[in-house]
């Protein structure tokens, strides 16, 4: 008899352990009313910043939107260049082009996957100079202004932001926390959402902190700032309701997205133990096998919060060799991403190429990733193990 199908996340088995608190709170809200801005989503607010230490957290619809309300909040538009990892999820850059400024690609780390702070300073200094000799620019050329960058923390790991921090500051540039796949991971002891001038957050059901649809939360510890994002996330609100001061969203988050965060942040910390074992297990097993594969490195001084579990294969023939093993033993596997977004159709008017970002493109070759969720057994985590060649 053929094994049951492994889950690449489990959130049934999640579901099992806290349906009862998230049914309890969610038949609360639909019995109060109070679907909109009601008083679970303060309490969520106020738990999550007291849990990353920021001074505020806002939450919103996406953490798409939490992205874009950060980069509207700073008034970011035509002519402003936004540094940002070729290697992530399309949403970091689409934000970016949304608000009418102008993504700049910048390559990874090739051992942490997240921005390179060496290639970040080189890519300031070429839009400074408006010259590609030191980095590879858009090709679709005009003169840029330097605005920000948004550091992504790819996989669950913190971008290096003591070094990304110290760049940016010297060229008077934001940075924007890009922590959709790290909430809970921890930087020398400081929570991923405190780890730039503003974080955004994303509770997607797929991230460390899920929720039952879409939902998102920005952090700061800038008051200023924090009542802008309050502002955008509702249609740029002033301070009377109907009183419309700037342009903005309909960005919140639901009443019923916050109970639903509120019942699983009680199993968080929990979660993330978890999830920081089974990686450690991963790479323990998948070592031994002494197959060339290799395994995640996370930075001393950081934690990740495991928001994937993803390995490099020799090559690309390697990994669909792996990938087909696992799938004839019943083990899904993904790959993130097939494509860095300086080679994504949605780009092309930028006009870069193939060859551009060579780290990048060397990962997206030859990366996947493993299920990995919280609920993940010993012996399931062997089954998977035995499956890769
Ligand atoms: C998931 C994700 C986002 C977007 O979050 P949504 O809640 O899906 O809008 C942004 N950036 C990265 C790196 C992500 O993984």
């Amino acid at each position: 008899m053929a094994a049951d199908p492994v889950r690449f996340i489990d959130l049934q088995a999640q579901y099992a352990r806290v349906g009862d608190a998230i049914e309890q709170r969610v038949l609360k809200v639909l019995r109060g009313g109070q679907y909109i801005l009601g008083p679970e989503v303060a309490e969520l607010e106020s738990k999550l910043a007291q849990f990353t230490g920021a001074r505020h957290c806002v939450s919103c619809a996406s953490g798409t939107d939490a992205l874009q309300i950060a980069l509207m909040a700073r008034g970011v538009g035509p002519g402003d260049a936004v540094f940002v990892p070729t290697f992530t999820f399309v949403a970091t850059a689409e934000v970016v082009s949304l608000v009418g400024a102008t993504p700049i690609f910048v390559d990874i780390d090739h051992s942490s996957f997240n921005l390179n702070p060496d290639a970040l300073e080189n890519a300031i200094q070429a839009v400074l100079a408006n010259d590609a000799a030191s980095h590879v620019l858009p090709r679709m050329r005009m003169r840029l202004r330097p605005r920000g960058v948004i550091p992504v923390d790819l996989f669950g790991q913190p971008a290096d932001y003591a070094r990304i921090n110290t760049i940016a500051a010297k060229h008077g540039l934001f940075v924007i926390e890009d922590a959709a796949q790290s909430f809970g991971a921890t930087s020398a002891g400081d929570r991923a959402g405190k780890l730039a001038q503003v974080a955004c957050a994303s509770f997607f059901p797929a991230k460390s902190l899920g929720c039952a649809g879409d939902g998102g939360a920005l952090f700061t510890d800038d008051d200023a700032q924090a009542e802008l994002f309050r502002s955008v996330r509702v249609h740029g609100q002033g301070s009377e309701r109907y009183e419309n001061v700037r342009l903005g969203l309909t960005g919140r988050l639901d009443s019923l997205q916050a109970a639903v965060l509120l019942a699983k942040f009680d199993i968080f910390i929990d979660e993330l133990a978890a999830r920081d074992r089974i990686a450690a297990r991963y790479s323990q097993t998948i070592s031994a096998r002494g197959l060339g594969l290799t395994t995640p490195r996370i930075a001393a001084g950081l934690t990740s919060a495991w928001a994937q579990y993803s390995i490099l294969a020799r090559d690309s023939m390697h990994r669909a060799a792996c990938q087909e093993s696992l799938k004839s033993a019943g083990v899904p596997s993904m790959i993130y991403y097939p494509k860095p977004l300086h080679l994504q159709t949605v780009f092309s008017a930028l006009g870069y190429r193939a060859g551009d970002f060579p780290a990048a493109e060397d990962c997206a070759a030859r990366i996947f990733s493993l299920p990995m969720h919280a609920y993940l057994d010993a012996f399931t985590q062997d089954r998977v193990v035995a499956a890769l060649v």
